[in-house]
């Protein structure tokens, strides 16, 4: 039986990553960093040459040059946004980019389109509850490491494409209180269902506001106790994985 692929992603490039890589480097866990050239939302992004640091050990993505939403911009500003961010990223750390997340899930078909056309080969959005991976230009998430309160998540799944398979999947978790207890959940059902992807997505800003830096580490030593039952991936070997499944 193939082990289940788990991969997490973190967004924003703030400068608590390196912590979060430390920590992430100590249980020898895979994980993708977005990280956008400067944030206009005002929350401090990494210096060059820790942007450099974190490309030897880890998978760096693109999450555009300022962090804006995409589609509120015109046509050309989109396009620069989003390759700029590719050449910016390739030309600091010397690696191919293969990997794009949209800044705050915001994307549209034109925008699919010239993430394309930037050469990228997957790009991440921030879709909840799923567990597979149908199209490379919409890799869905499964959980944030953020405590939503259950009725956001239960809304969230509501306006959901695919809010029917979700519920009946996942609706127990929505009587869970704790994170870790969720994630557990999240672990369990894979198993327990065959699953064979599983998407966690942060923000290490958020760890730091929010204190989250034990929890995060509780979290790491249950990975590792379940070694056998997964395999840790970065985001663009998921999605390699996939596109050689003819997902
Ligand atoms: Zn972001």
């Amino acid at each position: 039986m193939r082990k289940t692929m788990l991969t997490m992603s973190w967004d924003d490039g703030s400068i608590h990553d390196l912590r979060l890589a430390d920590l992430l480097s100590k249980y020898n866990l895979a994980s993708t960093f977005y990280i956008p050239k400067n944030n206009i939302e005002g929350i401090p992004v990494l210096p060059i040459r820790e942007i450099k640091e974190l490309s030897n050990n880890f998978e760096i993505g693109a999450h555009t040059i300022n962090h804006t939403r995409l589609n509120t911009l015109p046509r050309d500003q989109t396009k620069y946004q989003i390759k700029g961010s590719k050449n910016w990223l390739e030309d600091l750390t010397g690696k191919s980019i293969y990997g794009f997340c949209y800044p705050g899930g915001r994307y549209d078909k034109n925008i699919i389109e010239d993430v394309k056309e930037a050469g990228f080969f997957y790009s991440r959005t921030i879709e909840n509850f799923r567990n597979e991976i149908s199209n490379l230009h919409e890799m869905p998430t499964t959980l944030q490491f953020f405590n939503h309160k259950n009725y956001v998540l239960l809304a969230n799944i509501l306006k959901s494409k695919n809010s029917f398979k979700k519920l009946s999947n996942y609706h127990p978790i929505l009587k869970i209180n704790t994170l870790i207890k969720k994630l557990e959940y999240i672990l369990d059902y894979s198993i327990n269902n065959n699953i064979s992807y599983i998407h966690f997505w942060g923000h290490s800003w958020e760890l730091d506001l929010y204190d989250q830096w034990d929890f995060m580490e509780d979290f790491f030593k249950i990975l590792r106790e379940r070694e056998q039952l997964f395999s840790f991936k970065t985001n663009f070997q998921c999605a390699f994985e996939k596109s050689k499944d003819h997902f």
